[in-house]
């Protein structure tokens, strides 16, 4: 087994706190990650595009602001990944995807402008699975992440970049998106800290839209803190995005190192082994979780969310069938790729067919047949009753519970191209994360122990639409009694 794990990773808090107080140079802490990514990311494939020049010269702005005492943001001097399918301005940015080679975006995504306000440095564009559609970043035309705990094994996906590079030491901080699982289940995969905000907490605009009803972006960092800090800097009210809250509350770390007196848990018992495939080892991780929160002084109790079974079924029609929409725009004329053809209709297909991957292609005659008049109601609309029986069962639970906690991912991470040839199987790996896209509420996974394959577990806690306080500080109540 060879691996590719720094011999420790330092918080984002610490950095800041480093750059700010004159003790390291924003440019000499850029270093320490070029250098490991110089040693490292020929294994692991974490980048498609390390902005090191342009990271340089923003890290020195900040050390030239340092000096000037000029007041800096809450990120001075940190470095910071940022998945391939959001916008940055005149860098390329591609979703991972043949049809959109060579496209620069003329501006920056709401998420990458206020990183560059709070100081924060990209250090590049990570890799995904093909406009975020996997569990596993094998699906991307830049080929697979591999997970720096074991280089056979697959990161998880499709944020398997970001893990990876948090896990790796090459960024302390990264940004993902997640409209399945896609922060949560490489986070696990990749013993690292990832959260999904509410829906509409952090805005959309700038981000190479998937399902749009389901697509949230969010953070990635080694602890709960750190990972609660960057939601609170990407995260807030934004006229561009349609679908952003308006009112909200973005101090997300207000309640972390409070004690859990009081606070109601529910653990989900069909995500933990009354449905199939969930391994042992996982089941087990998330029982100890359990007892570390009661042990902490809130009381858990197992609660049942039937509908957490159909979720899956449910994920699978109405994320192909937006993404079918979506995905329309990719006509050759617009962006990226064109392969001509003798009129208009062939060179829409030629590109189509020459620029998308497989999982795309799928995805896209999935949608467009759950979508055609003759299956609408069968399918997508049924799809569409599910989704709100399980928003109502959610309700149902929070009235009694403040959060619930459940295993991230049903497994550790698997070898490479274990799960290529079979998407079921594929898609099943995101069971236990789906429920908090369909209902838009936050999400996070944490460390929680490790394998009998000594490979990282996470659980996750799940909370009411914006009650990412109480979620960040149960969170770090677990990480806190991690033995890991
Ligand atoms: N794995 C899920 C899918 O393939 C989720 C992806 C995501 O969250 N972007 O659709």
């Amino acid at each position: 087994m060879t691996t590719a794990l720094p011999s420790s990773r330092e918080t984002a808090s610490l950095i800041v706190q480093d750059v700010c107080s004159g003790k390291r140079t924003a440019v000499e802490v850029l270093e320490t990650y070029l250098d490991q990514i110089t040693s490292h990311e020929g294994e692991v494939n974490a980048f498609t595009l390390v902005t090191e020049q342009q990271a340089k010269a923003d890290a020195r702005s900040i050390d030239k602001a340092i000096a000037n005492g000029d007041t800096v943001g809450p990120l001075a001097g940190v470095p910071v990944a940022v998945k391939d399918n959001l916008c940055t301005k005149g860098v390329a940015t591609t979703a991972c995807s043949k049809i959109l080679e060579g496209w620069e975006p003329p501006y920056d995504a709401t998420v990458v402008t206020k990183l560059k306000e709070a100081g924060a440095i990209i250090i590049g564009k990570t890799n995904c699975d093909e406009f975020a559609m996997g569990s596993s970043t094998e699906n991307s035309a830049f080929g697979p992440t591999r997970n720096p705990h074991d280089l056979d094994l697959v990161p998880g996906g499709s944020s398997g970049g970001s893990a990876a590079a948090v896990a790796a030491g090459f960024a302390p901080l990264a940004i993902g998106s997640d409209t399945g699982g896609s922060i949560r289940q490489p986070a696990s995969l990749c013993g690292v800290v990832g959260s999904k905000p509410t829906y509409g907490g952090v805005s959309r605009y700038g981000l190479l839209a998937f399902a749009s009803s389901l697509d949230q972006i969010g953070p990635f960092a080694s602890t709960v803190s750190d990972a609660a800090l960057l939601h609170e800097v990407i995260g807030g009210y934004d006229p561009k995005d349609s679908t952003s809250i308006k009112e909200q509350n973005t101090s997300h770390s207000a309640l972390i190192g409070h004690d859990l007196k009081g606070l109601k848990v529910g653990v989900i018992k069909e995500l933990l082994g009354e449905i199939e495939g969930i391994h042992p080892d996982v089941i087990n991780s998330c029982n100890r979780a359990a007892e570390s929160l009661e042990n902490s002084g809130a009381d858990v109790e197992h609660v049942s969310l039937p509908s957490a079974i159909y979720s899956l079924s449910a994920y699978y029609l109405i994320a192909p069938a937006e993404a079918s929409s979506n995905l329309s725009r990719y006509d050759g004329v617009r962006y990226g790729l064109r392969i001509d053809g003798s009129n208009l209709k062939e060179m829409n297909i030629n590109t189509r067919t020459e620029g998308f991957g497989d999982e795309v292609k799928r995805r896209i005659m999935l949608g467009t047949y759950a979508l055609s008049s003759g299956y609408y109601d069968a399918y997508y609309g049924k799809a569409l009753k599910v989704r709100r029986l399980l928003a109502e069962n959610l309700e149902e639970l929070y009235q009694e519970y403040d959060v619930l906690l459940s295993p991230t991912s049903p497994c550790t991470a698997f070898p490479l191209g274990e799960k290529t040839q079979d998407p079921m199987t594929m898609y099943v790996n995101d069971i236990c994360t789906i429920p908090a896209n369909l209902a838009g509420h936050p999400a996070i996974s944490v460390p929680f122990g490790i394998g009998t394959d000594a490979l990282p577990i996470g659980v996750q806690i799940m909370a009411p639409p914006m009650k990412e306080q109480v979620m960040y500080q149960v969170a770090a109540s677990l990480e806190l009694a991690a033995d890991v």
